[in-house]
């Protein structure tokens, strides 16, 4: 591993203690393989003036929440070093009163949670105190001969602390083990089956020390023939991943994002024979199980098997565990999986947001390289289950539950939306996400592909009246999330106005193909993904016309009269698959592409009104807005209409002739 120490980036800071504890933070968390999304933590040791002016010693510690690879002199929290030193002579301190104490003690009360393990970075007699959990150094500890490995590879240049809780218990434990050592011996400290610490008074040889110390394990890993990874191709079976991602959802009780990993590496893993014995024996560090859980789901090879079956023996499996190692009094956690192995295809995340489910694909990436180095050392060993279980249930841990902020109706919903790149279609896309679905928006149009680009929301530019575009739209979709719960068919064309005696056989046949026939293939492509959606259901834009039509507008009213009536079949079909079918029908929307200034203009002038007149041509004399049909599609998704199909609801602003 590479020192990325810049001097000139150093000379900047011009000495800043906190300044150089936010530049080698992120210079650590820049290094996947040192820290993980959260992972790890660093303090400065400073004297700083309090409001009065008089000078106090404080640790500035890492603040929960904050990630050491975007970290801020924000993220650090000042905390009176004097008060920690005596919190680490205590005998007992629960992690609650820990919290309560460290956050008293804070000279900036706004400053965020100092981390768990403020007290710990508080003993040891440096100015700076890096903390990893390099994949190299615990992949050495988690070995039958971890500890003969790490005295192999350090010799005396480190501390040796057996595997203890992290939090304060660690702090005493460490404090307890070094009342008579003399710490300037010591370049750092592997805690076994967890991480490494290094430590000087600068930091860059706190910094450089932490490079030095993980480079020897690697070294001495490559020497072992150790890193050496399975590597495969995997097959594709959509319909079985929406399966998958059904039985997990049901058995967490909400929709989750199913993230399949099929880099060569994961299905490598998960093809490995004896996969389903190494996989189930523990993460690379404990502060992984809070996002991983202790084990992951394995699905059967067989191609025929029952996927949800795994999910449900899982379920139990995870069930027993708890009441194994609860002690009497804990909430038992939800029993579903957050990973799998999936021999054939490659690892499974599975959480309620992508970003989240996309943390685990990252841990397991990493997970699964340091059992395969594990194995080659004569045996992945991790922490005992015990251990895993009092790490998952932690008293700070329990005492998030029940607590968690409002969470969007739609988070965790994979949602398609045709006719996407702009007007209600575009409003659909952009609402559905704000509440927490992720969305593929479909178009013709090639811009749709920029218009909507960022984890979470993709644009596909598909032609509605293309069968195969839009069948591998619908498969792209499920093979990125992992389903389908939500189908807004929204495409559709409104052609020039043309009297039945003389309306054009084009006319009429572009309004049939793309307003109602392409609505068919849209359909057959999606429903079987559906049938394994979370509260499927599917959405059509209608139209006004369809209840009220208008002179001139024959091959655009006659479409959607058909469209209204498919989903009115669709919603008997499908009603047995528990998915709904209703249908919106809209007017007066005037801010779309194809009401140009130009356009209102004249169509205003003809029914002898002014623009504004023209607009608010309705009973509540009010114009509509795409936003406002998007949010009715939104509602039409979520709870509020869970027991409506086959339902057609108007948004016109009040049509007599419709009402
Ligand atoms: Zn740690």
């Amino acid at each position: 591993m590479e020192s990325l120490w810049d001097q000139s980036c150093a000379n900047s800071l011009n000495g800043d203690l906190l300044l150089e504890r936010v530049y080698t933070s992120r210079l650590l968390g820049q290094e996947t393989d040192l820290v993980l999304h959260g992972g790890g933590n660093t303090s400065v040791k400073a004297e700083i003036k309090n409001f009065f002016g008089d000078l106090e010693e404080v640790l500035y510690i890492k603040g929960s929440g904050w990630d050491l690879s975007t970290i801020e002199s924000a993220g650090f929290a000042p905390v009176r070093l004097t008060v920690l030193q005596r919190l680490a002579e205590l005998t007992s301190l629960s992690d609650s009163e820990m919290v309560r104490e460290q956050r008293a003690a804070m000279l900036d009360p706004y400053a965020p949670n100092p981390s768990v393990e403020a007290i710990l970075h508080a003993i040891i007699p440096y100015r700076f105190v890096d903390h990893t959990h390099a994949d190299a150094v615990v992949t050495l500890t988690n070995n039958s001969e971890g500890l003969a490995r790490v005295k192999e590879v350090y010799g005396e240049q480190v501390l040796i602390i057996p595997y203890v809780m992290p939090g304060f218990i660690l702090a005493r434990e460490i404090r307890n083990l070094t009342k008579d050592v003399d710490w300037h011996k010591y370049q750092g400290m592997i805690l076994m089956n967890h991480g490494i610490f290094s430590f000087a008074d600068d930091a860059k040889t706190a910094y450089e020390r932490m490079i030095y110390l993980v480079t020897l394990a690697e070294e001495y890993l490559v020497k072992q023939n150790a890193v050496q990874f399975a590597e495969a191709t995997g097959q594709t079976d959509l319909l079985t991943l929406s399966k998958i991602r059904q039985a997990v959802s049901q058995v967490k009780g909400t929709a989750m994002i199913a993230q399949l990993d099929q880099r060569a590496e994961a299905v490598g893993f998960a093809n490995l024979p004896n996969i389903s014995n190494i996989a189930t024996r523990g993460p690379v560090t404990p502060d992984h199980v809070i996002r991983t859980k202790p084990i992951p789901v394995i699905f059967p090879s067989d191609q025929q098997a029952d996927v949800t079956q795994a999910v449900n023996q899982y379920a139990e499996n995870y069930h027993q565990y708890f009441l194994r190692n609860n002690p009497g009094d804990l909430k038992e956690l939800d029993l579903s999986p957050r990973w799998g192995i999936w021999p054939g295809y490659g690892t499974l995340s599975f959480d309620q947001t992508l970003s989240s489910a996309q943390i685990i694909t990252d841990i397991i990436e990493h997970t699964l390289r340091a059992i395969q180095m594990g194995e080659k050392l004569g045996g992945w060993q991790a922490l005992s289950e015990k251990d895993l279980f009092d790490m998952e249930y932690w008293e700070l841990e329990q005492a998030k539950l029940g607590k968690s902020a409002n969470t969007p109706e739609l988070r965790g919903k994979i949602a398609v939306v045709t006719g996407a790149a702009s007007g209600i279609g575009k409003a659909c896309v952009e609402v559905l996400a704000k509440q927490g679905a992720v969305v593929v928006g479909l178009d013709m149009n090639p811009a749709i592909s920029e218009i909507f680009n960022k984890p979470g929301l993709v644009g596909i530019q598909a032609n509605i009246l293309d069968e195969k575009a839009i069948q591998e739209a619908i498969a792209l979709t499920v093979q990125k999330f992992g389903g389908l719960d939500i189908l807004v068919s929204n495409a559709g064309i409104f052609p020039a106005s043309e009297t039945i005696e003389n309306l054009s056989q084009d006319t009429w046949e572009k309004s049939l193909n793309v307003n109602l026939s392409s609505q068919r293939s849209l359909l057959q492509s999606a429903i079987p993904f559906l049938k394994q959606g979370i509260d499927p259901t599917i959405i059509f834009i209608g139209s006004r016309n369809v209840l009220a039509p208008g002179p001139g507008a024959a091959a655009y009213s006659v479409a959607k009269a058909g469209l209204t009536q498919l989903a009115r079949v669709a919603a008997l079909e499908l009603a047995a698959d528990g998915i709904r079918v209703n249908t919106i029908h809209p007017d007066c929307v005037y801010d779309t592409g194809i009401w140009t200034a130009d356009i209102l203009a004249s169509r205003a002038e003809r029914y002898g009104l002014t623009v504004d007149e023209y607009k608010s041509r309705n009973l509540l004399k009010q114009p509509v807005t795409s936003q406002e049909v998007a949010q009715m599609v939104a509602a039409m998704a979520g709870k509020l209409f869970g027991k409506t199909t086959g339902c057609q609801l108007p948004i016109d602003g009040g049509n007599e002739r419709v009402i």
